[in-house]
């Protein structure tokens, strides 16, 4: 969906929302306002029409963020890159992380949420479908091992897969790597690894997502507009 700037926010979050559940065939879907790069008054304007969830990409903003609207029951998801010197902020500040791609991150991660005292943190692993070298995500043929590690994870709780698609304009590529993540997840699943999330589509392509069985999606632009360029 492109960005109407004739329609407010909450109207634009309203069609979002809309067209989700058009697509999603009675499957609940959460949509994620991924807020980087927006202003906090943005995002008291998203609160005002009831949005609660946000995604961040950057720990100092998203902290700055937080500590701005710390009046609001809000949950927040860590949908940025993972580094290992930022793992223990990450594991205190945030609800849910999406890019869990390998062993030693996440062991990082559960330690710290555990040193916290809160109860585990939601997690997806992010999978590399495209096998763009430049993209982070683990490897499908790597997949299953990764989900063993996490599994076990005192500090956080594996609640399914994550990806970023290449950028296209092919909805039939598209739709392929949709429904290749939902099939891991799947076969995963077959195995007892209890996965009830699939964190897929963003503004250009999240119909496709839905339609695929998403039951994440992550949006920016076609809620806020272009946001500020790190
Ligand atoms: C920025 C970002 C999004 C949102 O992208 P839009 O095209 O603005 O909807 C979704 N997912 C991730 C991982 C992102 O980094």
């Amino acid at each position: 969906m492109v960005f109407d700037s004739g329609a407010s926010l909450c109207e634009r979050l309203e069609r979002i929302i809309g067209e989700v559940k058009r697509r999603s065939r009675g499957q609940e879907v959460q949509v994620l306002a991924v807020s980087k790069g927006q202003s906090v008054d943005a995002m008291r304007q998203a609160v005002a029409c009831g949005q609660k969830a946000f995604g961040e990409s950057y720990v100092q903003e998203a902290l700055l963020k937080q500590e701005q609207l710390s009046g609001f029951p809000l949950e927040w998801h860590y949908i940025g890159p993972l580094q290992s010197n930022k793992t223990g902020v990450i594991a205190r500040h945030f609800d849910w992380v999406h890019g869990v791609d390998r062993a030693s991150i996440a062991n990082r991660l559960s330690a710290a949420r555990l040193d916290s005292g809160l109860s585990p943190v939601q997690t997806c692993l992010q999978v590399n479908l495209s096998g763009e070298a430049s993209k982070s995500g683990v490897p499908p043929q790597a997949l299953e091992q990764l989900a063993a590690q996490v599994s076990v994870l005192p500090g956080l709780r594996l609640r399914g897969l994550m990806t970023l698609p290449e950028r296209t304009d092919d909805p039939d590529m598209l739709h392929g790597r949709f429904s290749e993540l939902r099939q891991l997840r799947d076969a995963l699943n077959l195995k007892g690894y209890g996965m009830d999330t699939l964190s897929m589509g963003m503004s250009s392509d999240f119909s496709v997502a839905v339609s695929e069985g998403s039951t994440i999606v992550r949006i920016g632009t076609a809620i806020f507009g272009e946001r500020d360029k790190k």
